[in-house]
């Protein structure tokens, strides 16, 4: 099996696309750049939603210009709709993500249609944007825990992936939401969607909130997952909502990584320049550990 593990930088769209605070788009460029400079292949840059909903992402189509993402085939947008689609295309996306979660619950509250109805949706757009040679993949959310319903079982999460793998997507990131599950719960979810859908085209998306993101995370890799979703810095969540913790920060995903003998295409030093970069430029505080260990005060 290969020690190659891709990561998966979701900081600039993930990470911020929920603060209160506004973002100059300036500083979202600075960190996409950071990030490239610290070897990150494959950046999630922005979103093309409704500005109204999300605001920290309207200006996608300014960083996406800036930061060069149509020379870059890594560089991904999320779309929620045609429309959405359609301005990732105009400006010249070459990966884009959509996204679902395994309970009707979320994705009624977040999406305003049930898990079926949003597939039905998609599949429309996953076709338009693999036959114009663009890389797609779908996020589902709440592979363990949803906030509404409480715990989602495995057998709810799999034809989610599976109808998503079968439309056509390339990539499906399993989203363990809540942040909440161990390790045995993630080999449980994985194993069952495993059954549909190749380990090469799982991603792993954690979250840091019960500080079992690390964790999560190696069992990923210990099941056959080599894709990792991170954030540099651990940025996401909300901080105007507590218990709302950040994905898994790049740079601990990074430490461990490389302590296990895993490659990667980044170097620790520079992505730790990138957090800097978030603490001193963007005046967002990391909380991840590595960070605070090789640079805190
Ligand atoms: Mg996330």
């Amino acid at each position: 099996m290969s020690e190659h593990v891709t990561i998966v930088e979701v900081g600039p769209r993930d990470g911020l696309q929920a603060r209160k605070d506004p973002v100059a788009t300036a500083a979202r460029i600075g960190l996409v750049e950071h990030l490239r400079r610290a070897g990150a292949r494959r950046i999630e840059v922005g979103a093309f939603v409704a500005p109204d909903r999300v605001p920290r992402m309207a200006d996608t189509a300014e960083v996406m210009a800036a930061v060069g993402s149509r020379e870059r085939d890594g560089d991904m947008v999320l779309v929620a709709n045609r429309r959405g689609l359609d301005q990732a295309m105009e400006n010249g996306a070459r990966a884009i993500a959509v996204f679902t979660a395994a309970s009707d619950a979320f994705a009624e509250k977040n999406i305003g249609r049930a898990v079926a109805a949003s597939l039905e949706r998609f599949s429309p757009l996953v076709t338009a944007a693999r036959e114009a040679g663009v890389f797609v993949r779908g996020y589902i959310s709440t592979i363990t825990d949803c906030p509404y319903s409480g715990e989602v079982p495995p057998g709810d999460v799999a034809p989610v992936a599976r109808a998503l793998f079968e439309m056509g997507c390339d990539e499906i990131a399993l989203g363990e939401t809540l942040g909440k599950a161990t390790p045995r719960r993630i080999a449980a979810v994985v194993g069952a969607v495993a059954r549909h859908v190749p380990l090469d085209a799982l991603a792993a998306h954690f979250h840091d909130t019960y500080g079992m993101g690390i964790a999560n995370v190696a069992e990923a890799l210990r099941l056959g997952i080599r894709t990792v979703d991170a954030a540099a810095g651990g940025l996401g969540g909300c901080p105007f909502a507590p218990g709302a913790s950040g994905n898994v920060a790049t740079e601990d995903v990074l430490f461990m990584l490389e302590g296990e003998g895993y490659t990667t295409d980044l170097s620790l030093e520079q992505l730790l320049d990138a957090v800097a970069f978030i603490e001193h430029d963007m005046d967002i505080r990391p909380t991840s550990r590595v960070y605070k260990a090789r640079r805190g005060g």
